[in-house]
């Protein structure tokens, strides 16, 4: 039996695609590299912008003639876009065996298992092995993810999550540093921490609360682990418990990940971020002093109702005073039932192209300066595939000949493409 995996969108979703296969791996599945090979497709979608739904779409639609060739294959469409538009999807695709909402990834074990028993002839599953333990079909990567939290209590007017993922659960935190300790013990040697909002996190222990600083200072702590890294925080959780668990445990890489949106303080409270471009700046700047050497990077939207000129040139002017060293740029999509979706989508979508091509000119521009800046020093990378890895703080590095995936190194940086840093291993 093989599974075939298939994840869109973003690293939380590839985590649900990693969490949902393991039942499947403990009933015996292998891992499929293509769909041809596969008795089970499961497709992790996403749903933050309509481009990305309709990809999902796209990609359901194409799996029809790998449906009828064997009716007995299963296909699964999970996550983000089945938690908006499961009915439409069923309506729509008729052949999809299981539909498992992004709310329900913790019930797939359960829900997976009636399907399966359904399908399957239960003796070729080997089901005796049928234990949580057993790890997924995955080879262990060298960097691995690790869901700390799930959903968002934020209500951000554009967004779509909150309503598809539903209000913030924090993992306990025994059971976080379990899964970090079996991942390194498996050959993980760096673990990104996943969560909506990841350093709203809370939780407790025997010595009473844990918030997002203590829980860096416990994962430090994990045998094995070489690099520790969290996606995405909210500007205002960034605390000083945070930035000084930051600048004191080694395994913590020197990068933040902090989206802004927008820098104009009118468009930031439409979008109910909750910050101010200047409280943004401030963190910015305490993070900077707390990290020596921290790189900063961010999302922006362009072309939110009402977005005009004056509004969008005050973000480019931000991004030029705050210099983060990438950003995702995204144009404006409005999701039904969000806050936003109810106004008028009034920036036209010529405005919107326009100044999505000046923000990423201006975002090539310090990606660039940034990557000059290693030229001529050493920077560490960790070797993710030969000939490939990753710094510190998070920049892609390449060089000629081959290190073993997992180890460190220290790369004399000779030069640098548009994105990539390049030199060759000390
Ligand atoms: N929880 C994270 C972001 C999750 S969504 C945070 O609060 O920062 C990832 C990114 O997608 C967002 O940062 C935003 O830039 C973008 N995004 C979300 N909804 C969008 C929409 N409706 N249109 C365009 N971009 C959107
Ligand atoms: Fe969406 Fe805002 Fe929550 Fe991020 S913080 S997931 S943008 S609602």
């Amino acid at each position: 039996m093989k599974l075939h995996t298939i994840a869109l969108g973003c690293q939380m979703s590839e985590a649900d695609a990693e969490e949902m296969s393991a039942p499947l791996a403990a009933r015996g599945f292998s891992r499929a590299d293509t769909p041809d090979e596969a008795d089970v497709i499961l497709i992790s979608t996403c749903t933050v912008r309509q481009h990305a739904e309709d990809r999902a779409i796209s990609l359901i639609g194409s799996l029809r003639p790998w449906k009828a060739a064997n009716p007995n294959r299963v296909l699964i469409v999970s996550g983000c876009a089945a938690e908006r538009a499961g009915d439409s999807i069923r309506q729509k695709f008729p052949y999809v065996d299981l539909i498992v909402g992004a709310k329900s990834v913790e019930r797939f074990p359960e829900i997976v298992r009636e399907t399966l028993d359904a399908r399957f002839d239960a003796l070729k599953e080997q089901p005796e092995s049928f234990a949580p333990e057993i790890l997924p079909p995955t080879a262990s990567p060298v960097s691995a993810y690790l869901t700390i939290m799930r959903g968002c209590n934020y209500s951000c007017s554009y967004c779509i999550v909150p309503s598809v993922r539903g209000r913030e659960l924090y993992r306990p935190v025994e059971d976080i540093l379990g899964e970090a300790r079996t991942k390194t013990a498996a050959g993980a040697k760096e673990i990104m921490l996943l969560g909506q909002t990841v350093n709203s996190y809370e939780s407790e222990n025997a010595e009473g609360k844990v918030g997002f600083g203590d829980l860096l200072r416990l994962l430090d702590k994990t045998p094995g682990l070489e690099r520790l890294r969290f996606m995405s925080p909210h500007p205002y959780y960034v605390d000083e418990s945070m930035l000084s668990a930051m600048a004191k445990c080694r395994s913590v890489c020197e990068h933040l990940h902090l989206p802004l949106q927008s820098a104009s303080e009118r468009v930031l409270k439409l979008m109910r971020r909750n910050y101010t471009p200047g409280a943004y700046l401030e963190k910015a700047r305490a993070a900077r002093a707390a990290v020596p050497g921290i790189v900063i990077s961010t999302d922006i939207i362009v072309g939110f109702p009402t977005e005009t000129e004056e509004d969008f040139q005050e973000t480019l002017d931000f991004l030029k005073d705050v210099r983060p060293a990438w950003a995702y740029c995204f144009k404006y999509s409005p999701r039904q039932g969000t806050q936003s979706a109810s106004w008028p989508d009034d920036v036209s979508r010529e405005v919107k192209e326009d100044r999505l091509k000046r923000l990423n000119q201006l975002m090539d521009e310090l990606t660039s300066e940034a990557l000059k800046a290693h030229v001529g020093k050493t920077a560490e990378v960790l070797c993710e595939e030969p000939g490939f890895g990753r710094t510190r703080g998070g920049f892609n590095a390449k060089w000629p000949g081959t290190a073993r995936p997992g180890s460190l190194a220290s790369l004399a940086v000779t030069g640098a493409t548009k994105r990539t840093l390049l030199g060759e291993l000390a």
